[in-house]
Formats: structure tokens, sequence, C-alpha cells
């Protein structure tokens, strides 16, 4: 006898024109934005804590607000730091501070995020939202490029392993050199996440589609990234449908 699943396959190639995105059960991507919009509002926006909407608002009058975190982004990783229990994080790519904010929220108050970008500027537009919040003193930030704040912080034995979690949102063109780095900072069991790897979607995109310049410089990058992540064997991955796509490694030696 046929399994019920079996039965829907069957029923699904029976019914012709019809995508794999619209068969029962397809585990993929969203089907449509009416559904984002539905996560939005019935499981996002409803728990969002008042500083996080109030930094996604500001943030959304900056000219370059296509860079912020989305709020389901912001979710996840406020729930996920709280499910590892870190205490010691990194974050590279502030921008106004919406994910700095979601992780400050989550660690707990003698919790320390070294927060890294080249611009202080935006950094300072949600700085008011972090200090009301009375979470902007677990934020320790380091104006400059990721690289250098991370070898100088490699110099020090006593970083060696002593992270539990890192969140790369910065210039796509380094993540791997941002992961030789961090898979030593970060403790055995910790967790490093790397933002935009379906880099918008264009990941799969055949190479004359037309994209956006900065799509197209950055996406044989992120592809690259990909690769390299699912053949490391120091750690674990798990790659997730995220806002623009997050790679979670979990470091396992
Ligand atoms: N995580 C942020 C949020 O939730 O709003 C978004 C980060 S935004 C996509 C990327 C940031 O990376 C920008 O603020 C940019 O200034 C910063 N950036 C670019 N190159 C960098 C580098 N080499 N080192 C550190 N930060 C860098
Ligand atoms: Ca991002």
């Amino acid at each position: 006898m046929a399994t019920a699943e079996q039965q829907q396959n069957e029923s699904v190639e029976k019914n012709e024109g019809q995508s794999r995105h619209q068969e029962v059960g397809h585990k993929s991507l969203l089907q449509s934005d009416a559904l984002y919009q539905y996560i939005l509002e019935t499981s996002v926006y409803p728990r969002e804590p008042e500083s996080m909407k109030e930094l996604r608002e500001i943030t959304a009058r900056h000219p370059w607000n296509i860079m912020t975190t989305s709020a389901d982004g912001g979710q996840f990783l406020n729930l996920l730091l709280k499910l590892i229990g870190a205490r010691k994080t990194i974050e590279i790519g502030v921008f106004t501070g919406y994910s700095l904010l979601a992780t400050a929220l989550a660690l707990p108050d003698d919790g320390k995020i070294l927060a890294m970008d080249i611009n202080r500027e935006n950094f300072e537009i949600g700085l008011p939202v972090m200090e009301k919040a009375g979470v902007a003193h677990k934020v320790d930030f380091r104006e400059g490029p990721g690289l250098p704040l991370l070898d100088q912080l490699l110099e020090d034995e006593k970083n060696l392993g002593s992270f539990d979690f890192a969140f790369v949102d910065a210039d796509k063109d380094n993540y791997i050199n941002y992961h030789k780095r961090l898979i030593e900072l970060v403790k055995v069991g910790g967790v490093i996440g790397y933002d935009n790897t379906l880099w918008n979607g264009s990941v799969v995109a055949p190479p004359d589609a037309p994209m956006r310049k900065y799509v197209r410089y950055y996406r044989d990058f992120v592809l690259e990234l990909n690769k390299a992540l699912a053949a490391d064997p120091r750690i674990e991955i798990c790659q997730l449908p995220v806002g623009d796509g997050i790679t979670l490694c979990r470091r396992i030696i």
C-alpha cells in the first residue's frame, strides 16, 4: 500500500504546471511575500521588544536601511543566544545595531559583546536606544576593520576558545578570512553565524541573470564560502533560510 507521502507525491506529479514550491509539505524557502508577512505579523512583531521596534523604526529612515537585520532575523538571534546560554560574543558588522541589540538583550547582565564596524556614526544612531534599554554596558564597540581587530585578539592566548558565539554580517569578500580567525576564538561547542549566505537568492541564479552590481560582485565569494563551510571538518553546519540565509557553524574540534 502506498504511504501518504507517496500518494501526495503522485497527486502532485499529476498536477501539471504546479511548481515544487506549491507542494503541500515541501520543505523549502517561503512560497510568497504574503507568507513572510504572515510570520512577521503573527509571531515576530507582537513579541518584538519595544527597544527593538524603536531601533527598527529609526533605522527604516536611514538611507542605507536595506543593510539592517530583519525583524525575524533579530528574533532568531535573540532566541538562539538564550538557547546556547551565550555570555561572551563577537559581532562583525554593526550598522545601527539591530542585531547587536537583539544580542545584548539576550545576554545575562554581565555578558559582553565585542562589536566591530568601520563606521562609528551608524552605531551611534542605535546607541541611545541600547542605553535606554539598559544593555549598553554589555557592548564593547571597536571602530575599525574586523580582520586586524581579530588578529589582535588572537595574539592574546587568553582569548583563544573563549567566545560562545560570533555573528558575521560585514564585508562578504572576507567571510573566509573571518572564519579562519573565528574558529580559533570560539570555544569547542560554540557557534559562528554567517549572515546573507543565500545572497538575495543569487546563489542559484544563472550567471547571465540580471543582478544589482553589488549582488553580482559578492556572489562568487558567498558561493565559495558556502562550499568551504560545507567541507570544513572542524564544524557542524546548518544553513537556515531565515532572512537572507544564516549559516550556523558549531565548532566541534
Ligand atoms: N548587523 C547589522 C544590523 O543588524 O543592522 C547590519 C550590518 S551591515 C549589513 C554591514 C556592516 O559592515 C556595515 O555597517 C559596514 O560599515 C560594516 N563593514 C564593512 N566592512 C567592514 C569591515 N571590513 N570590518 C568591519 N565592519 C565592516
Ligand atoms: Ca545581513
